[in-house]
């Protein structure tokens, strides 16, 4: 049992504008939850919701790898064959903008198919039927999606991590007189 990244994750679903990035089904719904109910935030302009369905041939795992959001509050997750994005304070009409920022290729390129919602009703009944959906209709992302950064030249000795640095000598490539 993974005690911190509970606790983290408890932590991150008080403050979902925090979360960026691929979010589990149940974790994205209680987020999305959350901004809806949150009434500091302005009615019917809190983000867009959209849902995406990848073109014939291209799995939603697979799509994911392409999803690359940058702003904070920017979030997806990947079942029933969807990839379903939350985008922060996005406007309707700036859907287009938003998601070429996110994705590296024209999204007609990855999806066939797509769903919008934009109005606090609307966004929260498709939350509703989103959480019907159960975790055997959940995609699992691929491991290259989730994988973190692995700690450079660490050693876990048994307490905790411990970095060895190592030495490396500056070469002077130009061929020039060292100083
Ligand atoms: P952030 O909102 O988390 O956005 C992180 C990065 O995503 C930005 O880095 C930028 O590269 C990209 N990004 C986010 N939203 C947009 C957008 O609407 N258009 C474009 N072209 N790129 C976008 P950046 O620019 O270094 O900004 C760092 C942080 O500074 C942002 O984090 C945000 O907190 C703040 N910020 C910068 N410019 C603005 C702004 O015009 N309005 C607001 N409200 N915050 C801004
Ligand atoms: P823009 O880059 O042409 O984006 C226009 C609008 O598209 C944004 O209006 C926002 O509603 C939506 N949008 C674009 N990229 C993203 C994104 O990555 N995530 C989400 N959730 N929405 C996005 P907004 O926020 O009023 O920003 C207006 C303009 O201010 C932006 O035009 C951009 O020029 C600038 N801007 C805003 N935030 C940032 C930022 O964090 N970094 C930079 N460099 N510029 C920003």
């Amino acid at each position: 049992r993974h005690v911190p990244d509970e606790i983290s994750t408890l932590l991150s679903m008080t403050q979902p504008l925090k979360l960026r990035g691929y979010q589990k089904w149940d974790i994205f719904c209680k987020a999305v939850h959350n901004i809806m109910n949150n009434p500091l935030l302005p009615a019917d302009n809190k983000g867009v919701m959209v849902a995406l369905r990848p073109v014939p041939g291209l799995r939603v795992e697979q799509a994911l790898t392409l999803c690359r959001p940058n702003r904070l509050g920017d979030i997806m997750t990947i079942g029933d064959n969807r990839l379903v994005m939350f985008l922060t304070f996005c406007r309707i009409n700036d859907l287009d903008t938003a998601l070429n920022h996110i994705f590296p290729l024209p999204t007609a390129d990855i999806f066939s198919n797509r769903m919008i919602w934009f109005e606090d009703k609307q966004i929260t009944a498709e939350i509703v039927e989103m959480r019907a959906v159960t975790a055997d209709r959940w995609n699992a992302p691929l491991p290259m999606t989730t994988d973190k950064t692995p700690v450079v030249n660490a050693v876990h000795d048994g307490h905790s991590w411990r970095r060895y640095p190592k030495p490396h000598r500056l070469t002077d490539a130009q061929g020039g007189q060292p100083q």
